[in-house]
């Protein structure tokens, strides 16, 4: 064995002991409240399928459809001759649905972490500054890395501090990165507090809605063509100095992400952004999919009833669980276990009786808050969300 490769294991080793080993696990059926994993079925609760379309049979016919007429692939990127009615439609129609701001495009990417880059890399760049919440995901501190701004991150939560770094930056170009639904503790930005500290620095506000959309959005009672349709809309925020972003892989159920914007931004993310210039479009059939998809997030807003109607459930029945819970009104619920080891083994006692919730574990979030990330979808029922509070006042005891 070489010195190079021998070095690796090493590392690897030293990361094993420390309770960070990773191991991926074979799934085998569609995406769901169930799922075929490693020759066995279990109740799952670690997807971020949170309205159950992953494996929506109305999807899998859109997506054949859209294979049947426009083939596999895409085959060049969208600059050159990659860019298909499907993926031109879908822009047109989530620029209008989501509207962060009046005269607002879209863009699409084939993935979040590719949207953050273009956005982030697109608007700043050596000199400015970008202000980053310390929980952001890391794809958010990847761009601000890779456009070579400063990077200046405060405390999760903390305005107060941010606005004192806001007032003594004399960087010509700012910008505030947050997620809107913070991903591993699935609390809600203050946008409301943020806009208005965008406006008074005159910053851009980049707001990653990853694990808002489809999920949150205007009160479900209202017009139906309104469900689902993110944060912003949840708050009733609009504004032309916001850079909406949001996921299409995870309550949308298929894959990819796009920008929301002000055609100014839209334009020049579409002329500037490396990583939309430099990669092959995504396949056609994935926007047949998503045209599907977003009118069933629309027709039928009892999904989002239903999941909040589990999340109730559950945040009574964790209340008499020994570990801490985290202030979540989102289908995010986190257990905070601490060590990584604990994690580990709650997560195996749980695998054990055919549960999975898997265990998160540093780097994903700070030292000593290793947790259980429950996740709760739409294809969950009642019954289901008792079964692992039961689990888990086992594994307690
Ligand atoms: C998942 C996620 C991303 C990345 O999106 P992908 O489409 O999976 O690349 C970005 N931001 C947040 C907050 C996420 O949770």
């Amino acid at each position: 064995m070489s010195r190079l490769t021998a070095e690796l294991d090493d590392r690897l080793e030293q990361r094993a002991g420390q309770g960070l080993r990773r191991q991926r696990r074979v799934v085998d059926s569609p995406q769901g409240a169930r799922l075929r994993v490693d020759g066995r079925e279990v109740l799952h609760f670690g997807s971020n399928d949170y309205l159950g379309l992953a494996g929506d049979k109305r999807l899998v016919a859109a997506a054949q459809a859209g294979a049947a007429r426009y083939g596999v692939g895409a085959g060049a990127s969208h600059l050159i001759s990659g860019h298909f009615a499907p993926h031109d439609a879908i822009e047109r129609e989530l620029a209008a649905w989501v509207a962060p701001c009046a005269n607002a495009r879209a863009l699409l990417f084939s993935t979040g972490y590719m949207a953050n880059l273009a956005i982030v890399t697109s608007l700043v760049g050596r000199g400015d500054a970008v202000f980053a919440d310390k929980l952001n995901h890391a794809c958010l501190n990847d761009a601000a890395l890779l456009s070579r701004a400063d990077f200046v991150r405060y405390a999760h939560g903390d305005l107060g501090a941010l606005e004192k770094r806001l007032d003594s930056s004399r960087a010509p170009r700012k910008l505030i990165a947050t997620d809107a639904v913070f991903s591993m503790d699935g609390d809600i930005a203050g946008l409301g507090r943020l806009l208005e500290l965008a406006g008074k620095y005159d910053a851009w506000l980049v707001v990653d809605d990853a694990h808002g959309f489809g999920v949150l959005g205007d009160p479900i009672e209202q017009e139906r063509a309104n469900s689902g349709r993110g944060t912003l809309a949840q708050l009733g925020l609009v504004s032309d100095r916001i850079v909406y972003m949001a996921t299409l892989g995870k309550a949308a159920g298929v894959a990819g992400a796009f920008v929301a914007a002000h055609a100014s931004v839209i334009e020049t993310l579409t002329q500037t952004a490396r990583s939309y210039i430099f990669t092959t479009a995504a396949p056609p059939m994935l926007s047949c999919a998503l045209t599907a998809s977003l009118a069933l997030i629309r027709a039928e807003p009892e999904r989002r009833r239903h999941l909040f109607a589990l999340i109730d459930r559950w945040r009574d029945l964790a209340a008499a669980l020994p570990w801490p819970t985290l202030a979540s009104a989102t289908a995010i619920q986190p257990l905070i276990l601490g060590p990584n080891a604990d994690a580990v083994r709650v997560s195996d006692a749980l695998w054990t009786r055919g549960i999975w919730v898997p265990a998160i574990r540093p780097p994903t979030v700070p030292q000593g808050s290793a947790r259980l990330r429950i996740t709760f979808s739409a294809a969950h029922s009642f019954d289901d969300v008792d079964l692992l509070a039961e689990a888990l006042a086992d594994a307690a005891r």
